[in-house]
């Protein structure tokens, strides 16, 4: 069931986006070559706490194998959900962050993929066209229309440019929950109910260099390309009004 929020509710959800984005401010410029991942998941952890918030995917899942982290880091073939470790970051590495703060109830949620220092022509041109697909998706979400007018926004020009389209994961209702009704795919599929006032979701596009076929690791959680291939992935949490859709989580200068 879609849990429409009202004027009130989308306030508190944007306080928590403002102040997710203001984090990824201060967190981008550290996460540099020769950092482990498991340092970057200590600062984020320390950081929600002192800004009053809690971090919504620190033990989010199912009980016999919760989210152990703050923030999903999934790097070159990662795709999503990967686990903050010992292992450092590389030059030439594509880095997805993503990440959730819960603000008095409120759920956020924004990723985005750095490119750490120089990397390749390929991977530079997937990360700018995942990007864009995500900007195309959030001009594809109007009052009125279909929720699948994004999939095919975000498909067609991941398809256009030669990239495949991850099937298997979605974006997903989000403000009182990390995922709520609806899905959103990036692929059209499945329900295609007219989107409303005070519809919030999580528009997120996960665009391979290859094949859009991914597998889980048994770590239960990290989704890695089938084929071995680079990834790229950015999010942003947005509100459907009447007359306009709203970016609730903010675009970062990188
Ligand atoms: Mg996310
Ligand atoms: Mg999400």
């Amino acid at each position: 069931m879609i849990r429409l929020k009202n004027e009130k509710q989308i306030d508190g959800i944007r306080t928590s986006c403002r102040m997710l984005s203001a984090m990824y401010r201060e967190l981008i410029p550290l996460v540099k070559a020769g950092v482990e991942t498991i340092e970057i998941d200590r600062w984020t952890r320390d950081w929600i706490k002192k800004a009053g918030g809690k971090p919504a995917f620190l033990g989010y899942g199912n009980k016999s194998n919760p989210f152990p982290a703050a923030i999903c880091i999934s790097i070159n073939e990662e795709v999503i959900h990967g686990i903050p470790a010992k292992r450092k970051i590389a030059g030439g590495d594509l880095v997805s962050l993503d990440c959730g703060i819960n603000l008095g109830g409120f759920i956020s949620d924004q990723a985005l993929t750095l490119e750490i220092g120089k990397v390749s022509a390929e991977a530079r041109r997937l990360n700018r066209a995942t990007r864009e697909c995500l900007n195309r998706g959030i001009a594809a979400a109007r009052a009125g229309d279909r929720l699948l007018m994004i999939a095919r926004a975000v498909s067609g020009y991941a398809q256009e440019e030669g990239f495949g389209v991850v099937r298997d994961f979605c974006g997903h209702g989000v403000g009182f929950d990390i995922h709520e009704d609806p899905s959103v795919p990036n692929y059209p599929h499945g329900p295609n109910p007219r989107m409303g006032r005070g519809l919030v979701i999580a528009i997120e596009p996960m665009i391979n260099l290859g094949t859009g076929d991914v597998e889980i690791l048994e770590d239960g959680w990290t989704v890695v390309t089938a084929d071995g291939r680079l990834s790229s992935h950015w999010e942003h949490t947005v509100a459907v009004f009447p007359d306009h859709t709203e970016m609730l989580t903010e675009a970062l200068e990188i």
